[in-house]
């Protein structure tokens, strides 16, 4: 059986921690576009900022989707169950990422 309670929280910490991650990210980016002097390679530069930035953003969104669907799912009781062919998640995948929705045979298709 699964800690419901203890998933919970570090779900719930590393929701937060995503957060501040991406506002920070924002933050820093704003910082370097308004230090926009004209210069080519300071051109280069945000350019290489800008793209970095929202790689990083959608990485750490992706994430962000994952854990609200796993807490939904601790909240309607399917936790642990796969979102596609909603067979049980093998545990040993569950133990190495709390936050995985699908089991290994659909995150393969
Ligand atoms: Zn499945």
């Amino acid at each position: 059986m699964f800690n419901l309670e203890e998933i919970k929280l570090k779900l719930n910490k590393e929701q937060q921690e995503i957060k501040e991650t991406l506002e920070e990210i924002q933050l820093e980016f704003e910082e370097v576009v308004s230090e926009r002097t004209g210069a080519t390679d300071e051109l280069a530069d945000q350019y290489e900022v800008k793209s970095e930035t929202s790689l990083q953003k959608k990485i750490l969104s992706n994430r962000l989707k994952q854990i609200s669907r796993a807490l939904k799912k601790i909240e309607e009781g399917t936790y642990g169950k796969c979102d596609n062919c909603h067979l049980d998640i093998e545990a040993s995948r569950l133990n190495i990422d709390y936050a995985v929705n699908v089991c290994r045979k659909c995150s393969r298709g």
